[in-house]
This record gives C-alpha cells, sequence and structure tokens, in this order.
C-alpha cells in the first residue's frame, strides 16, 4: 500500500530496529516505546485492522505474537507482557497497517498503556448493553 509507513518498513524502504522477520511478519521496535522492548508485530501484507485482515491471517498473527511474547518477556527478563492492538481511529490507531504491541511491563514501571478515564456504568446499562452484545454474536 502506497503511504503505509509499516508496508516502507516491511520493504526496507525506511529503517526500522527490526528484531525477526520472516516470510509472513516483521517484528520491530516501536519508535517511541511505551516501556523498554516495546515490539510491533507487523504482518508483511498490508491490512488495515481487525476488520480487515483475513481469519486465517489473525490466526498466524496469533502465534506471531504469542512467539514474540515469549521471547521478549526471557530476552528482558520482563515481568509481564500487555498485547494490545489499536483498532480505528477513535481507539487511538494512528498506523493503519494492522500491528499488535507487545509491551514488556517491569514490577513499578508506572507505564500507561491503557486509559485510566474509566467511566461510570450503571448495572441497568451493564444489563443493557450485555444484551446488545450477546444477542448480536
Ligand atoms: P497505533 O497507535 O497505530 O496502534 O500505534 C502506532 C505505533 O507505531 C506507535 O506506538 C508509534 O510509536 C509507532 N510508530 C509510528 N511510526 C513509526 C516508525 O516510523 N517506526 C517505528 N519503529 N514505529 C513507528
Ligand atoms: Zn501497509
Amino acid at each position: 500500500m502506497e503511504n503505509c509507513i509499516f508496508c516502507k518498513i516491511v520493504k526496507k524502504e525506511i529503517p526500522a530496529e527490526i528484531v525477526y522477520e520472516d516470510s509472513k511478519f516483521s517484528v520491530f521496535l516501536d519508535i517511541s516505546p511505551a516501556s523498554k522492548g516495546h515490539c510491533l508485530v507487523v504482518p508483511k501484507e498490508h491490512h488495515k485492522d481487525i476488520f480487515d485482515i483475513p481469519d486465517s491471517m489473525l490466526k498466524e498473527m496469533s502465534l506471531m505474537i504469542k512467539k514474540t511474547a515469549n521471547t521478549v518477556k526471557n530476552a528482558l527478563k520482563a515481568d509481564g507482557i500487555n498485547i494490545i492492538f489499536n483498532n480505528g481511529r477513535s481507539a487511538g490507531q494512528l498506523v493503519f497497517h494492522i500491528h499488535a504491541h507487545v509491551i514488556p511491563r517491569y514490577e513499578k514501571d508506572n507505564a500507561l498503556v491503557y486509559t485510566v478515564n474509566k467511566p461510570h456504568v450503571s448495572n441497568e446499562q451493564m444489563q443493557e448493553i450485555k444484551l446488545k452484545i450477546l444477542s448480536s454474536f
């Protein structure tokens, strides 16, 4: 995809700190890491987001994410790992080429990796929301 920064990284048209690649995936360090060792798992094929990617590719991607999480945890002696997908502008997606954030966490690192502005949701609203979602599966 033209003008896609991750397509350009995958094709080595622009540099990145690549830690792993094979025929289908590239894994590289995030340029603005939330913690030390923050990696992005990126399929080489261009798909915009979770709504766009074929199921077969997402299945393979999940295994790549697991391998990356294990490797990063061991290599950097992390205590835990956040795995985050942002899908859509409202969800904080800035690069519209699907990627998973693999973020190593260390005790008391104070990394801010998810929103802290949680809305109040009443019990009644919970029931309404629950019904809307479960009836849509
Ligand atoms: P998003 O908000 O789309 O889920 O995350 C995009 C991520 O890509 C951000 O964490 C951002 O720091 C990272 N990023 C954006 N441009 C580049 C780049 O040119 N190189 C690398 N390595 N990471 C990038
Ligand atoms: Zn792309």
